[in-house]
């Protein structure tokens, strides 16, 4: 059983109170996080009076899945009266005045915030070093890094300090930090989880979602957050989804050769060449013939224009972000340079407040997209990557028509050493290789474990499957959880209960 299911059957048979929960899972959390630097801020105070809440609607006889669940949700997602610094000094004063539509309505299912966590600047990374708050470490190896930008979450959560947090994916950066620290990460079609009240990085690809220990606890985070909210202009007009209790009533009644049959699994062998550690493309190959084994049919499908993800993701990302991040000047929004005096121009406070506010990956974000917007150059950059980017829809489109869901590693390596990309962006861009082409296309797409690399350390399968289908996606990871969980093809994560119920 993950931790989430240990932890809602202990809140059900009041074994353990929400309140005393809360209380174990915010010792936990300050005590790991001197080494993991997983959170930003702990809500001590408002997670006990939302645990005490919780704890009336279980007397009362509620039996939500999220009721008294503590969880964590990253620094760029507002939450009334909290931190909300991004990963930015520019933020660093910031406090939100509102909450996102995601935290009002999970908090509404009971769920229990115990702390913001630590990202990568406005989500601009694959590592979690790029905080102005200090890096992120992994905690299945403390000298890795977690992946990142939403590396705190995924750190929380693989540590066994909550079973579940937030993150958002502009790019992978859910998907990406779920599969180095061994858990399940849930990126939704575009639309899907109201954006009203995440901090903006590139509109167009910014999606938020759950990173937890399991398909069930994701399935839960879903229908608690999932639904249209007229606040967010892109936010689809669909049904919240109910796909908890169907994942839940899963249990084992199939023989082991026909648990895949009827579904159709694609992937385009051009994917794994050069790039891909040796480990991987192994382990990729063998889940693959894990799912023949169990009865699917697995083709390939190739997904011709991928390869120009990259160029087109960092040129529409960084685009979108020049233009969400020019806000921030020092004047009504963001940090000030102290440098500000009677004599300096207008010009130079909000030159060094920017200089002083951004890092360095951030500020070369903004040059590069300022650049490529400016004009004379938008045709040939932006407006290029838009039609590069409807290429790609196209290709997963009619991949789709012949299979259920389009597979691939997640990352091409595992968890990589601190420090060991951050000289050169280049490199720290391919890790974002695989989770880059889903994002363009609107896609939704989960990671969850398959298995770990030579070295150890965890390693994600991506799934991806056509618009709007996410209970799809995540039934399909939960036959994967029910079925070869302990064949020991996959790490089962947060086993033991870090301490929460002893
Ligand atoms: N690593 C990618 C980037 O740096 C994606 C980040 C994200 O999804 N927020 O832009």
């Amino acid at each position: 059983m993950s931790l989430f299911q240990n932890l809602r059957q202990a809140l059900i048979e009041k074994k353990i109170s929400a309140e005393t929960l809360a209380q174990r899972c915010l010792a936990l959390a300050r005590t790991r996080n001197p080494k993991l630097n997983s959170f930003l801020e702990f809500r001590e105070t408002e997670a006990l009076s939302d645990a005490r809440l919780a704890d009336l609607r279980i007397a009362a006889g509620e039996r939500g899945p999220l009721l008294g669940i503590p969880m964590a949700i990253k620094d760029n997602i507002l939450i009334e009266g909290s931190q909300a610094s991004a990963g930015s000094k520019m933020l660093a004063k910031y406090r939100a005045q509102y909450s996102a539509t995601v935290v009002d309505r999970l908090r509404a299912a009971g769920a229990v915030i115990v702390g913001k966590t630590n990202m990568d600047e406005f989500g601009m990374g694959s590592s979690n070093e790029n905080s102005a708050y200090g890096a992120v470490r992994n905690p299945w190896n403390e000298d890795c890094v977690p992946g990142g930008s939403s590396g705190g979450s995924a750190a929380a959560v693989a540590s066994g300090v909550v079973p579940m947090a937030l993150g958002s994916d502009t790019g992978g950066s859910i998907r990406q930090p779920a599969a180095l620290c061994g858990l399940v990460g849930l990126r939704p079609t575009y639309g899907r989880l109201s954006r009203w009240g995440l901090i903006a990085f590139a509109s167009s690809l910014d999606q938020i979602g759950p990173i937890a220990d399991s398909s069930l606890t994701v399935a839960a985070m879903l229908d608690a957050s999932s639904g249209f909210d007229p606040r967010d202009a892109t936010s689809a007009k669909k049904e919240g989804t109910d796909i908890f209790s169907k994942l839940e009533a899963l249990s084992k009644t199939l023989p082991a050769s026909e648990v895949f049959s009827g579904i159709k699994i694609g992937f385009d062998p051009s994917q794994l060449g050069d790039g891909v550690d040796e480990s991987v493309r192994a382990r990729f190959l063998e889940t693959l013939n894990d799912w023949r084994l169990g009865g699917a049919e697995v083709l390939e499908t190739p997904l011709p224009n991928a390869k120009h993800s990259l160029a087109a993701y960092y040129l529409i990302a960084s685009s979108e972000a020049s233009s969400n991040l020019s806000r921030y000047s020092g004047l009504l929004q963001g940090y000030r340079s102290e440098k500000f005096s009677r004599e300096a121009s207008l010009q130079d406070l909000v030159a060094s407040s920017r200089s002083e506010g951004f890092g360095p990956e951030v500020q070369r974000r903004i040059l590069l997209g300022t650049f490529a917007l400016s004009s004379g150059y938008y045709d040939a950059y932006y407006k290029r990557a838009a039609q590069v980017r409807r290429l790609i829809l196209n290709d997963y489109l009619s991949a789709l028509k012949t299979v259920d869901f389009f597979v691939s590693p997640t990352t091409p390596s595992t968890a990589f050493r601190l420090g060991e990309k951050s000289a050169s962006p280049l490199a720290m861009y391919l890790s974002d290789i695989f989770t880059l082409p889903s994002a363009l296309a609107g896609l939704p797409g989960v990671s969850f474990p398959m298995g770990l690399g030579s070295d150890g350390m965890p390693l994600g399968v991506q799934v991806i499957s056509a618009a709007w289908s996410e209970e799809k996606l995540l039934n399909f990871v939960r036959l994967n959880e029910v079925y070869r969980a302990e064949s020991s093809v996959l790490p089962v994560t947060n086993q033991n209960n870090g301490g929460l119920l002893s």
